[in-house]
């Protein structure tokens, strides 16, 4: 049966979940204020196979979330939306000894078996090393991981986005808050005035906090400053080089026709804050500089900004909000959301639909971090 449905929120998450809806024949309405939209700032890594972090759900929602991508990309193929958001383009892991390159690379192999999208896996030097990136310096050795890849967010979901139109979905560039009827109902307050829906998602990212508290919810979300740099040189080699990954907090992704972009920063204390800060930026190209230091010639295109969402214990949740009926709700996604958010996406709209999820929802339990206490 139609249904017709609310997607607040169209960062990776609200623009993969209106999407699969719209596809499926429902009557989709999408809200995006776009402030602070931590998928349009993000230029992301997806190569989630080499964490050290020991949490198996985890693991298991961002390795599948790699591999969700080669359907979603199928199926917007499919409606004839290619895109070049995209690129299995392999990561290249630098470290500090070759101990940490072996131990990498032990950690790559054993995963393999279970996650074969990993590809090839080698310890590269010397004239190999220089074959597979000639522009990069001062590195003796390197691991490669063929199946990394990279998403450029603000280029994926504006492809989700136009797929949904396509299908008949709406998007309305809007701040909405949700308000609860006298019957029990949920209704989505918009500047027209109040709206019903047979079903809501809620992919509002760091913002749940914002649109559950006023109905006595608390949310266990904070926000996390996240800046990166988009450089630009007169280079137009269109190659699709690796992703680097070196040891520590920053990562270069090379996007080809001399566009690079450095990234990013985890400032927990600066919260929901925009302001680009060259204080953070300059010392994340000094280190840039290191490896590439033709960047020295670039020019600085863009500064974006956007705010991550994080729980208390870095873990994400998707799920029924408690107590409400026909309200979907994610969050939590972290510094991996670009990872596992089109699949969590995908998640949310089998739950809008009244479907069973495909990964089970009692591993990223939203009660957890969403909790009814009255007004
Ligand atoms: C700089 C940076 C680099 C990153 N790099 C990587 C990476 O390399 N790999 C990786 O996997 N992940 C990366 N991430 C993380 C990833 O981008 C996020 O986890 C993911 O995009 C979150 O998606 P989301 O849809 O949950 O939230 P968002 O993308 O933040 O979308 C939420 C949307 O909801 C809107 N909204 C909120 N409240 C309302 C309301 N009341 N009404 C209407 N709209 C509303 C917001 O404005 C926003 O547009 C990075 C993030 C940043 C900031």
């Amino acid at each position: 049966m139609k249904k017709k449905i609310a997607v607040i929120g169209g960062g990776i998450v609200g623009s993969t979940a209106s999407y699969y809806l719209a596809k499926a024949g429902h009557s989709v309405s999408v809200f995006d204020s776009g402030t602070g939209q931590a998928t349009a700032a993000a230029a992301g890594i997806i190569c989630p196979w080499l964490s050290r972090r020991r949490n198996k759900k985890w693991y298991r929602l961002v390795s599948e979330g790699a591999a969700f991508y080669d359907k979603l990309l199928a199926d917007l193929a499919s409606d004839g939306l290619k895109t070049a958001a995209y690129a299995r383009c392999g990561a290249l892991i630098l470290g500090q000894s070759a101990d940490y390159i072996q131990e990498v690379h032990d950690r790559a192999m054993e995963r393999r078996e279970q996650a074969p999208l990993i590809g090839n896996v080698a310890i590269l030097k010397g004239t190999e090393l220089k074959k597979i990136f000639p522009p990069l310096s001062n590195v003796e050795q390197a691991l490669y991981v063929g199946g990394g890849a990279r998403v450029d967010g603000r280029e994926l979901t504006k492809t989700l986005l136009q797929a949904t139109t396509q299908f008949g979905g709406t998007i309305h560039k809007e701040t909405v808050s949700l308000a609860n009827d006298n019957d029990g109902t949920l209704a989505v307050l918009m500047p027209v005035g109040p709206q019903k829906f047979d079903a809501i998602i809620l992919a509002a990212g760091a913002w749940l906090p914002q649109i559950l508290q006023p109905l006595g919810y608390t949310v266990d979300v904070r926000g996390q400053k996240g800046q990166l740099v988009v450089l630009q040189t007169e280079d137009n080699d269109p190659q699709n080089y690796p992703v680097i990954m070196p040891q520590g907090e920053i990562d270069l992704l090379p996007f080809g026709h001399g566009k690079t972009v450095i990234g990013a920063s985890h400032e927990n204390d600066k919260g929901y804050d925009l302001q680009p800060d060259a204080s953070v930026t300059d010392p994340m190209l000094e280190q840039a500089y290191t490896w590439l230091p033709q960047l020295k010639d670039a020019v600085t295109t863009e500064i974006r900004v956007g705010t991550r969402a994080y729980t208390s214990d870095f873990s994400p949740f998707f799920g029924r909000v408690p107590g409400l009926q026909n309200c979907f709700a994610a969050s939590g996604l972290g510094s991996s959301g670009l990872t596992s958010g089109p699949l969590i996406g995908y998640l949310l709209a089998e739950l809008a639909q009244g479907k069973e999820s495909s990964l089970p929802t009692e591993d990223y339990p939203i009660a957890t971090y969403v909790k009814l206490v009255g007004r």
